[in-house]
């Protein structure tokens, strides 16, 4: 077994035991492996031991994984977690299975725009500041509960639920998890089709047994399974 097979298997039995303790059906809790800066190979390796969904944060680092000898063809669902500029948005829509990190109306117009033109329909979440840190991306809480309707109505792409980056402190950590779990539910009253967002992205190597806890539905994990960057 190659070493990034043990630390899957680990890292999933580790998703078990935080869903057993917290009630959760495992089902309901997908794992996205984050191989940012770390080779395509890697990635090949995740994918046999059975880890299709993967997350890129960089759109340049992104498109050339993506095209590699290594994983060209192979049925990755890849998932865009990383800031993402307007103008990069064209690279990426016909390429992944959802977008994490729509952060402003703009981008999603954007990303909106990209998909209607391309034919699809994109799933995406909004990435939401919980910590209220300047030097972090997303949109504040209020800034969400008031600008939602801008987001409902985009034709080509469909909104999920929401993503954050939590505090490294596992406390406050918690803490953000629960306000991001509470907006989510704010928003389902006021969105036009509440059935569609279910997903709450949040949980790193560091807090995912927390963020399970917490009701998330989707991980993000990089070091635990591809080591330290
Ligand atoms: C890098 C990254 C991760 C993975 O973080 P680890 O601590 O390595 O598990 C998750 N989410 C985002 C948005 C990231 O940029």
């Amino acid at each position: 077994m190659s070493s990034i097979a043990e630390n899957l298997s680990a890292v999933r039995g580790a998703i078990r035991e935080a869903c057993a303790k917290a009630g959760r059906d495992p089902g309901e809790v997908r794992l996205i492996a984050v191989s940012k800066t770390k080779p395509a190979a890697l990635v090949g390796q995740a994918f046999e031991a059975g880890q299709s969904d993967i997350g890129e944060s960089y759109v340049q680092e992104f498109i050339e994984k993506q095209r590699s000898e290594e994983l060209t063809g192979l049925p990755v669902r890849w998932h865009f977690i990383g800031h993402l500029q307007t103008n990069k948005v064209k690279f990426l829509v016909d390429k992944v299975c959802m977008v994490h990190s729509i952060d402003s109306p703009r981008s999603a117009e954007e990303l909106s725009k990209r998909a209607v033109r391309a034919g699809l329909t994109v799933d995406y979440l909004l990435e939401i500041n919980t910590s209220g840190e300047t030097t972090k991306f997303g949109l504040a809480p209020g800034e969400l509960l008031s600008s939602a309707h801008r987001f409902f109505s985009l034709p080509g792409i469909r909104l999920r639920g929401l993503m954050t980056i939590a505090s490294p402190d596992r406390e406050q950590a918690r803490r953000e998890f629960r306000l991001l779990a509470s907006l989510l539910k704010e928003l389902r009253t006021q969105a036009p089709d509440p059935e569609a967002l279910t997903e709450l992205s949040m949980g790193m190597s560091q807090d995912f047994d927390i963020a399970i806890e917490e009701g998330a539905t989707l991980i993000r994990i990089g070091t635990a399974i591809f080591g330290a960057r």
